[in-house]
Parts: structure tokens; C-alpha cells; sequence
């Protein structure tokens, strides 16, 4: 694949995104790893602009950023500082470039990440309860997440190094996707239909999740329910039968 079809690719898979119906309006941002040489100055992803539409996005628009850390950020407290966008070839990277990167950079068997304000899961984001405990294995596939659980990131201002370091700490132990409180959700995979696909049932999750919570609150399925499906997703990912 060269660099002219990875963009149009994301093109491909940010307008997916609306389409499908788990984002809206210019919201949300997708990015794809892409290395432009083996050298550490070459690792990098390619991420969507901020503030175009998607159904007006050209390859050109698309934003390279690379994958070494910002010296800026790191002795600094993250709360204060400004927004150091990242340009290139005339456009600005979404806001959100640092958790994309973050999260690229700490995973690498993940090469793709989608993030979207879709509704139920950006509701049930702002409730308490949810921010606490994450959305519980009421269903076996919130193991598709990589977790038995999916949780929920602190809050933090959006753009800021502090939410990317919430969205880690919500993602430690193998989760390729979380909440984001009052915000929306984040997901991930080896590759961009996966990381869609993800965003996509992390959705309908939540929209169930939050019809059971309407119904009195769901029965949980216990642990060894919950590892016998994790094993039969991780055997059906290597190619075994299941
Ligand atoms: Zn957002």
C-alpha cells in the first residue's frame, strides 16, 4: 500500500464512521500507524484533519505526525499547556492526535484507532456510576474489547496529554477500547476495519447496556463465563476452530 492509498483509506473509514450512524458532523477522528522509514525519526500514523467535514476530505488533507515523543510535554504539567497543533501540508491534525499517538505508540500489535461520539456510549460516559465501574460483562461480546470490562477514562479537558494518559490507564492490561467520561469512546485494532468494527459494537453495547439500566439493571455474567468467552475470541483471532 503507498501513503496516497493508506489516506485514502482513512478517508474511507472516517465517512464510515457517520455513515454507520456512531458519529456525527465533524466530530470523532480516525488515524492508521504509518512508518515513513524504518529510522525511529520515520514512525509516525497518519491522522484525519481537524475541523473539515469528511465527505470533503482529499488525500492531501490528511495529517502525518510523528510518533516521537513532544520534549514539551514532558516536564510540563499537561493541564496548562497550549495546544501545539501539528501541520502538515497545510492542515492541522484532529486535537485529539495525542491519544492517538499514545495509544500507537504503547500498543504495538494495534496499528488503527477510531474515535467517535456516538450517542449511547457518550451518555452513558457522563453517568457516575459508569465512570466508576465501566460498562460490566452484562453480554459476552464486551469481550470483543480485549477486556472483561469496559471501562471508563477519567475526564479530562479534550486535546490534552491528560486524557490521553486517563485513556491508557482506562486501556492497561490488553482493552482495545474504552469510554471516555463526558466525552464519547475509543477503540482500536490491528488494522482499520477492525478498529471500526470495534467502534461500532462498543456502541451497540452501550445502547443495550443503558436499555437494561432503564429495565432495573442487568444480571452479570460471572468470571468463568467471561474467560471461557475470552478464550474461544482468542482462539477464533489465531484461526483455530472454535
Ligand atoms: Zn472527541
Amino acid at each position: 500500500m503507498t501513503e496516497f492509498q493508506a489516506r485514502q483509506q482513512l478517508i474511507d473509514h472516517a465517512r464510515a464512521m457517520n455513515a454507520l450512524g456512531i458519529n456525527h458532523g465533524k466530530a470523532g477522528n480516525v488515524s492508521l500507524r504509518w512508518d515513513r522509514s524504518k529510522t525511529p525519526e520515520g514512525a509516525g500514523l497518519l491522522i484525519t484533519p481537524s475541523a473539515l467535514a469528511y465527505d470533503r476530505l482529499q488525500p492531501r488533507d490528511i495529517v502525518w505526525v510523528s510518533m516521537r515523543p513532544d520534549p514539551d510535554l514532558v516536564a510540563t504539567d499537561s493541564e496548562t499547556l497550549p495546544d501545539t497543533p501539528v501541520f502538515d501540508g497545510g492542515r492541522r491534525a484532529s486535537s485529539e492526535w495525542r491519544m492517538h499517538r499514545d495509544l500507537l505508540r504503547a500498543r504495538p500489535e494495534l496499528s488503527a484507532v477510531v474515535h467517535t461520539h456516538s450517542r449511547h456510549a457518550a451518555a452513558l460516559s457522563c453517568l457516575a456510576k459508569v465512570q466508576r465501574e465501566g460498562i460490566p460483562p452484562f453480554h459476552y461480546m464486551i469481550a470483543l474489547s480485549g477486556a472483561s470490562r469496559i471501562a471508563c477514562a477519567a475526564y479530562a479537558r479534550f486535546g490534552t496529554q491528560a486524557l490521553s494518559e486517563a485513556m491508557l490507564d482506562a486501556l492497561a492490561g490488553g482493552a482495545m477500547a474504552c469510554l471516555l467520561a463526558h466525552h464519547g469512546l475509543i477503540a482500536a485494532g490491528p488494522d482499520l476495519p477492525s478498529a471500526l468494527a470495534l467502534a461500532e459494537e462498543v456502541e451497540a453495547l452501550a445502547a443495550m447496556y443503558a436499555i437494561t439500566l432503564t429495565l432495573g439493571g442487568p444480571a452479570i455474567l460471572e468470571n468463568p463465563a467471561m474467560d471461557a468467552v475470552e478464550q474461544a475470541f482468542a482462539a477464533y483471532r489465531s484461526g483455530q476452530a472454535l
